[in-house]
């Protein structure tokens, strides 16, 4: 049975462009309930410790340098389907190739500078929330 919570995190460039409000407002929109919710900025060893499943890859120095290049919202979000469902609702990770009104596809640059990041799996949504997340923080 798939889980009720996934992890996500609005990245560094679209903080920058002011895109926090529009896409939370998609994500209450589309039913998630926000679970719980931070404003940070990870550094270097976070972003590669969060992201250490692609190490090795060739995208990975990039990525997570971009990761700690600004400040992000970090949040948990609640409802059925929720992996699957949100993974819909951001869209392809390349946003040349995301679907019509998909968060990517509104508010994302390129493939390296994707705007969100949505857990791929109820395990990994729950191994992300536990890295931002202790329980008294979620509501
Ligand atoms: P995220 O984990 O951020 O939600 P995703 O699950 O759609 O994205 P992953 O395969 O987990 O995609 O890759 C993590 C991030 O690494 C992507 O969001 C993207 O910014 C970057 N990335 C992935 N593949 C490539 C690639 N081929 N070239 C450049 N960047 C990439
Ligand atoms: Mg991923």
């Amino acid at each position: 049975m798939s889980g009720n919570q996934t992890f996500t995190m609005i990245k560094p460039i679209a903080v920058k462009k002011n895109h926090i409000g529009p896409i939370l407002h998609m994500i209450n929109e589309a039913g998630f309930r926000i679970k719980a919710m931070k404003f940070t900025h990870l550094n270097k060893q976070q972003a590669m410790e969060f992201y250490s499943v692609h190490v090795g890859k060739p995208f990975y120095e990039e990525l997570t340098t971009f990761m700690s290049s600004g400040p992000i919202v970090a949040a948990i979000l609640e409802k059925e389907n929720a992996v699957e469902d949100f993974r819909k609702l951001i869209g392809a990770t390349d946003p040349a190739k995301a679907a019509e009104g998909t968060i990517r596809k509104l508010f994302a640059e390129s493939m390296s500078h994707n705007a969100v990041h949505g857990s791929d799996s109820d395990e990994n949504a729950i191994i992300e929330s536990d890295f931002f997340f202790s329980k008294i923080d979620r509501y």
